[in-house]
């Protein structure tokens, strides 16, 4: 029987991130059920730092991880964890309505978002058809994040400060016995005092393992694929360029376009897998913006992006069980948001106080507001 004061379940980003700010001063087990971490959604992301994205309690979020993004802690990675890449919404003929709201939302976050015509999008993006934006938005502040160095930080950090990584270590029985928990998790048996629930798109199946019932949380397929850019143009220099209405986004990615397709397909908890559809989907509609000329792709994947009903992740103590608590919900947003959520969650789970920027969002966060 191994004992810690907390149980992390699930070695993604958010469970790296609040177990390296957890074991700072407790004792913090971080289970894995697969082989390695960061198999899941965590390694199948595309790796954008987007101000503007999600609703206001996720802008909130991303504001308040950039200060860690840009200045880690000393010695926490040997590369930038992001970079300047910029951001390109295109808006056609029959979208221009959208178009003022947007920006006019935008501007609490990003206010130096801007509207672009015509020419000086094809500056940005020359092997775009000529007809097809009447217009854009520019963000100048998205960035690329170096995904695997901010994870691969938390998990070295994690080990540095004490903590125990285990992987192979599924998590298939969790009792509460006496104030305490108790995790039987592949050959391993733990108590703990909390278990935090980081299991990504099996969440709400962890929770029911616990005899919690579900927060109606659902993972979302989402396809990504990398393709050859358009024949005869130098993509490297390009930003991220979307739609307005988030029908598909592609971005340069070591010299060739990572594209996706924007699919939201609601599924089960599972190892996914792109389908032929979907990949199809994508090409078709960035085919529309620019000339790809597809001959093959080059490699495609899928991840699951898990979203509560209000696309709010969840983050808190379980009303229902002492000691549950939450970490999940990160839908589309939990690399650039990881900062700010992993610092929150370890003040909750000590019993502190939260950072006062953050003080607000907990209402939002809170599993109460799920609990029916
Ligand atoms: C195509 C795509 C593009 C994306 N782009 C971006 C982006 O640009 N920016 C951004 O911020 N976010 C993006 N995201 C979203 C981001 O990747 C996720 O929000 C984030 O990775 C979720 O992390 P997580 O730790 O919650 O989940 P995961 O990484 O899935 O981790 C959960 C872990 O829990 C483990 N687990 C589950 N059940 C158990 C159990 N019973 N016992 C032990 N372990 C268990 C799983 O094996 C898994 O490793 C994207 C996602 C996709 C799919």
């Amino acid at each position: 029987m191994l004992s810690a004061d907390v149980v992390v379940i699930g070695a993604g980003i958010a469970g790296a991130g609040v177990a390296y700010e957890l074991a700072r001063e407790a004792r913090v087990i971080l289970l894995e059920a697969e082989d390695r971490p960061g198999y899941h959604t965590t390694g199948r992301s595309a790796a954008v730092y987007l101000k503007g994205y999600g609703n206001e309690v996720i802008r909130d979020l991303t504001a308040a991880s950039e200060a860690f993004l840009e200045q880690p802690p000393e010695g926490f990675a040997t590369v930038p964890l992001v970079k300047p890449r910029g951001a390109l919404s295109l808006v056609r003929p029959d979208q221009l309505e959208r178009l003022a709201p947007t920006l006019e939302r935008l501007h609490r976050h990003v206010p130096a978002a801007r509207r672009l015509e015509p020419d000086e999008i094809l500056a940005m993006v020359p092997a775009l058809r000529p007809d097809y934006a009447a217009a854009a938005i520019f963000d100048p502040g998205a960035r690329d994040m170096d995904v695997d160095a901010l994870f691969q930080g938390y998990l070295k950090g994690f080990k540095a400060r004490g903590g125990e990584l285990l992987v192979n270590a599924a998590v298939r029985e969790i009792v509460g016995i006496d104030a305490a928990w108790q995790v039987t998790a592949g050959a391993h048996q733990i108590s703990a005092g909390v278990v935090v629930d980081a299991a990504g798109a099996w969440a709400d199946r962890l929770a029911e393992t616990a005899g919690l019932g579900l927060l109606g949380l659902v993972p979302k397929r989402r396809t990504a694929l990398i393709v050859t850019g358009p024949a005869g143009f130098d993509v490297s220099g390009w930003p991220l360029v979307d739609d307005i209405d988030e029908e598909f986004y592609f971005r340069p990615e070591a010299g060739k376009l990572f594209c996706s397709p924007a699919d939201e397909t609601p599924t089960t908890p599972h190892d996914v897998q792109p389908e032929e559809l979907d990949i199809a989907i994508a090409v078709d509609r960035i085919e529309r913006a620019i000339p790809l000329n597809v001959r093959r792709i080059e490699h495609s994947w899928a991840g699951l992006r898990t979203f509560a009903p209000d696309k709010t992740p969840v983050l808190g103590f379980d009303p229902r069980a002492d000691g549950f608590f939450w970490l999940a919900g990160q839908g589309g947003y939990g690399i650039q948001t990881a900062p700010a959520m992993a610092l929150l969650a370890s003040r909750l789970v000590r019993g502190e106080a939260p950072p006062e920027v953050l003080a607000h969002l907990l209402p939002a966060l809170s599993p109460n507001r799920l609990v029916h």
